[in-house]
């Protein structure tokens, strides 16, 4: 069997047999990287020759000992670039310190080989936005991997890794996740430590493993979750075993079916594998829940006033000066900040520092910000009320499967509607999961994946993740 297609937990089991080394696994991913991501386009950077010295050193025993993991590119990485799929960091950019989740993997034994692909600062739904590259879904190569962690989520779809690392702060893990047909887990806010991530929207933004299988999700997860002093809103908490209780199945829990997930604006095809993944978990036991999340409705406008506006604060430290581009010949200060901005943002982002900055601008501030915050309240309680009732939330990941590469170009609130079923859990600080759920007919041959979403409350990872296993027994 070739190795690049084996899970986390296949491949752990034959390194401590001893009928493969780590080794063995980088040889045979960059073969695999070396005949198909030219099709593909999940990778920005790798270095194969650090990967080969870490995996000759690799401590076996370790957790993740020789496991070779992606890492999406705005995640920190010592002496690594860290482009975030902008032009502005592509130009000399080089991390000078590891994020922690970095530090972990390595402590973890995991072997850390090749950047992945994004949308430009995680802003998108389908990684076009990366100034960089083009990013194709391995089951349809006409068609988007979804976005933002596009390149982790394809890379691992196409087996051009084992798993990866992305960072969701709207939906950019489960969404390409469900569009490439593996498991893409968010953790509850404040679960991972932010440091060394690349800030986005620093009260919704988490980073979280893209995998083959639940049970490397929770391996994922397991090593990269857990306080850290230098993020502080990363909680004190201590980190249960992720792996206890994931085959204790579903029967005698609480699913809650939200109505507002399943109503107009899905593609009935997409219902249908969803509700049949519902279904499924009720045969294995599961009671299903009628339930209702009111202001549903209201989170994409929320989201799309309170993530630009904490962008267009967190960009501000992209002046030309201290990271990455640097205009040539300014007249003076304000022509260097000027033109550094202009030239090195892309048109999104450029988007979303106006959008933000407008919001949070005296005299709109109110009218905007602070009553996206109210209504943040109000969604963060509609889940509250609901899992007073339920074990578990299900719903779809995406009203529609990954669509064709180009098909949005003009229409950036199109893009931002399909986000209408991931924002909710960031909004909430809830852990979500995506787990492939089934597939619908492209009507051109192709078969693209969907997802079916799974939502637990905040620190309810074990939960998650063990609805999530029998969703992926069931299937
Ligand atoms: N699609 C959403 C956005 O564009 C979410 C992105 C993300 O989770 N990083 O903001």
């Amino acid at each position: 069997m070739s190795l690049s297609t084996s899970t986390i937990s296949a491949l752990r089991q034959r390194l401590q047999a001893g009928e493969i080394s780590a080794v063995d696994i980088v040889e045979d991913l960059a073969a695999a990287i070396a005949a198909k991501d030219g099709e593909i386009g999940s990778y920005l950077s790798q270095d194969l020759e650090a990967a080969r010295t870490m995996a000759a050193q690799a401590d076996l025993s370790k957790p993740l000992g020789g496991i070779p993991i992606a890492i999406k590119d705005n995640i920190n990485v010592i002496g690594h670039p860290c482009t975030c799929g902008s032009r502005f960091l592509a130009s000399g950019y080089t991390a000078p310190y590891d994020a922690t989740v970095t530090e972990l993997l390595k402590a973890s034994g995991a072997v850390l080989f090749g950047r992945t692909n994004l949308d430009e600062f995680a802003m998108g739904s389908a990684t076009e936005n990366s100034a960089l590259k083009l990013t194709r879904n391995p089951h349809d190569l006409s068609r988007i991997p979804g976005g933002s962690s596009g390149g982790s989520a394809a890379a691992v779809a196409a087996d051009l890794a084992i798993a990866a690392l992305g960072s969701d702060t709207g939906g950019s893990i489960r969404q390409p996740a469900s569009h490439c047909g593996v498991v893409g887990l968010k953790p509850s806010y404040g679960r991972v430590s932010r440091y060394g991530l690349v800030a986005f929207a620093s009260s919704l933004d988490q980073i979280g493993p893209l995998t083959k299988s639940v049970d490397d999700a929770a391996l994922l997860l397991q090593a990269i979750a857990g306080p850290d002093r230098r993020d502080s809103t990363c909680l004190n908490l201590p980190v249960p075993d992720y792996l206890a209780d994931l085959n204790k199945g579903v029967a005698g829990m609480r699913l809650g079916i939200p109505r507002e997930y399943f109503g107009e604006g899905i593609d009935p095809a997409v219902r249908e594998q969803v509700e049949a993944a519902t279904k499924r978990l009720q045969a294995a036991g599961a009671e299903l829940v009628d339930i209702s999340l009111p202001h549903t409705e209201h989170a994409v406008a929320t989201y799309y006033i309170i993530a630009p506006a904490e962008a267009s604060s967190n960009l501000s430290r992209f002046d030309g000066i201290r990271y990455g581009k640097r205009a040539d010949a300014p007249k003076d200060l304000a022509d260097l900040y000027q033109r550094s901005r202009e030239e090195g943002f892309g048109p999104e982002v450029k988007r979303r520092i106006i959008l933000g900055t407008y919001v949070l601008s005296s005299g709109y501030y109110d009218a905007y910000y602070a009553r996206a915050q109210k209504v943040r309240t109000l969604i963060r309680r509609d889940f509250e009320t609901a899992f007073g009732q339920v074990d578990a939330i299900l719903t779809p990941v995406a009203p529609a499967p990954a669509r064709k590469i180009g098909e949005n170009a003009d229409d950036p609130l199109h893009e931002y509607l399909s986000d209408i079923f991931t924002l909710g859990p960031n909004l909430a600080g809830l852990c979500a999961i995506s787990v492939p759920a089934g597939s619908v007919p492209s009507g051109e041959g192709t078969n693209l994946p969907v997802g079916l979403q799974i939502l637990a409350p905040h620190m309810g990872e074990s939960t998650l993740l063990r609805v999530a296993k029998a969703a992926e027994i069931a299937r």
